[in-house]
């Protein structure tokens, strides 16, 4: 099992390199026993970067959960026990992470003041969408979530990152906010990821430690997908 140092605490989220071992190497990936990397999922992109060892380096192409963390190279291939140095293409994970933490923002935003749960998400290095549902935004209430938004961007909230019981968390979170009841019975802790307080959500993504590291966010553009919900894009001003 790798090691996935983001994982530990909201400062593991500024690693951007870490020594490891090839523990498996296939054709075009390697597996290692310690990364700083993220693995696509939940909405995130993967991180990219490069892998260094003795005179040699590779290309960090994506970095997938298949069981197994892989890491897909372009370049030569490391064989096992190999120690490597992995480097994240830091500014496009930095960018992932202010998407992020935004986007736990609007889904509290949208939850609170307009009662729509967040159906989907997905972020890219320049930009994120959101869907939710129900709602029907106006023209009004976009101008109203970006400055709400923006507001609590600006009021530098500390973010954390910890774990807690499901059953606890359970107690603790808004009912439709979060669905937990979406998630595998097998899972009885969670990292939970804590905006002030403000949001409690469960997440494995990466994020930044404080709000105003956001800077500040534009609703780019709103598309009805349907009855009721509605697709929020967002990019970072
Ligand atoms: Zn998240």
């Amino acid at each position: 099992m790798t090691e996935l140092l983001y994982m530990e605490d909201i400062e593991a989220n500024y690693i951007e390199g870490v020594e490891g071992d090839v523990e498996r190497a296939g054709d075009d990936y390697v597996v290692l026993n310690r990364s700083a990397f993220y693995p696509e999922g939940g909405g995130q992109p993967s991180d990219t970067g490069v892998l260094e060892w003795k005179n040699s380096s590779a290309d960090v192409v994506k970095v997938e959960k298949k069981g197994d963390v892989i890491h897909r190279l372009d370049g030569p291939i490391p064989e096992k026990g190999t120690e490597v140095k992995g480097e994240i293409d830091w500014d496009k994970r930095y960018a992932h992470m202010k998407l992020h933490t935004a986007q736990h923002l609007f889904s509290a935003i949208l939850y609170e003041d307009y009662g729509g749960e967040t159906a989907g998400n997905q972020i890219y290095t320049d930009y994120s969408r959101i869907d939710f549902e129900p709602v029907d935004l106006s023209e009004e209430d976009i101008i109203d979530v970006e400055k709400k938004v923006n507001a609590r961007i600006k009021e530098a909230h500390p973010v954390n990152i910890y774990e807690e019981d499901r059953d606890e968390l359970e107690e603790k979170l808004e009912e439709d906010r979060v669905q937990l009841s979406l998630l595998p019975d097998s899972i009885d802790v969670l990292r939970v990821v804590d905006i002030d307080g403000l949001d409690i959500c469960p997440c494995a993504g990466t994020h930044v430690k404080n709000t105003e590291e956001i800077g500040s966010v534009k609703i780019t553009k709103v598309e009805n997908k349907g009855k009721d919900r509605q697709r929020l894009y967002y990019q970072l001003k």
